[in-house]
């Protein structure tokens, strides 16, 4: 099935590892322009010339989404050389596990700024192009934390329920726009992230509330994104999608 992706330009923050890396590669598998781009720039450029090595197309930059100026400036750079921004995939996010009662003023702060404010800042960065080009899908990666709540992950999870209702509101204020902004949830995910601190035990122990008894791989989720950034989505929009063996299902 061709998804149009083909010629789309598409950035993707948080490119430079996990699950932002494996969308990154599936959207240039796709024929898609990719824009990878993290907090360090060597990791997003790791990923350009992964895809370029595949034989897709790739222009890394340097961004930290929680600086509206530098979002702003790195969608300006991609406009001038491409000419058009199609999708945006708002990947980028870090978390701190601690129960929070335990947890500080600086967590909170850290937790909101990068996993809210981050898509807050890239989605208001690439509207203006949208909106004048009359297109656009916007993919956000949520969390199934923000859906159900994670003991350990307070403030992570009420900033990934943030951004499942930020979704909504902007999908209902730019839909006439033809711009699309889904969520996507992934469950638990073996990435450079969760397997710092995932050993066999927890592993097994968090395998029993799965009902398909694995956890996620980066590529799981990386389908889910490629689809709902791709012309087989054209009349879906403000959705949340879990990707997670069925871990919550609302
Ligand atoms: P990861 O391997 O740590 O990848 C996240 C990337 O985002 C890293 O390269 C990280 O850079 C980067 N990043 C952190 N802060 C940033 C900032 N301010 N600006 C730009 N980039 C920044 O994590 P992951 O597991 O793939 O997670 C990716 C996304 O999926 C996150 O939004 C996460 O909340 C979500 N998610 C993950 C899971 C899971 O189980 N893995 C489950 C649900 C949701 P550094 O490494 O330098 O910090």
């Amino acid at each position: 099935m061709d998804l149009g992706l083909r010629g789309k330009v598409a950035l993707v923050t948080g490119a430079g590892s996990g699950i932002g890396r494996a969308i990154a590669l599936a959207l240039g598998a796709e024929g898609a322009r990719v824009v990878p781009t993290d907090l360090k720039g060597d990791t997003a450029e790791a990923t350009a010339q992964e895809i370029v090595a595949r034989g897709g197309e790739a222009w890394a930059r340097t961004l930290d989404v929680t600086d509206f100026a530098q979002a702003q400036q790195v969608v300006r750079e991609v406009v001038a050389r491409f000419g058009r921004l199609d999708v945006l995939v708002n990947c980028a996010g870090a978390w701190r596990l601690n129960l929070f009662v335990d947890s500080t003023p600086e967590d909170w702060d850290f937790e909101v700024k990068v996993c809210f404010m981050g898509v807050v800042n890239c989605t208001r960065a690439v509207l203006d192009q949208m909106i004048a080009q009359q297109s656009g899908k916007i993919v956000n990666i949520s969390s199934d934390a923000g859906r159900v709540g994670e003991v350990r992950q307070a403030v992570y999870s009420g900033a990934k329920a943030a951004v499942i209702g930020f979704s909504k509101a902007v999908a209902k204020e730019v839909g006439r726009y033809n711009i699309h902004v889904n969520c996507v949830c992934p469950g638990y995910t073996k990435t450079p992230a969760t397997e710092r601190y995932l050993t066999p035990e927890l592993e097994a122990r968090i395998v029993k509330a799965y009902p398909l008894r694995k956890l996620g791989l980066p590529e799981d989720v990386a389908k889910a994104v490629v689809f709902l950034a791709s012309e087989g989505a054209s009349h879906i929009t403000g959705q949340t999608l879990s990707v997670s063996g069925g871990y919550s299902m609302v």
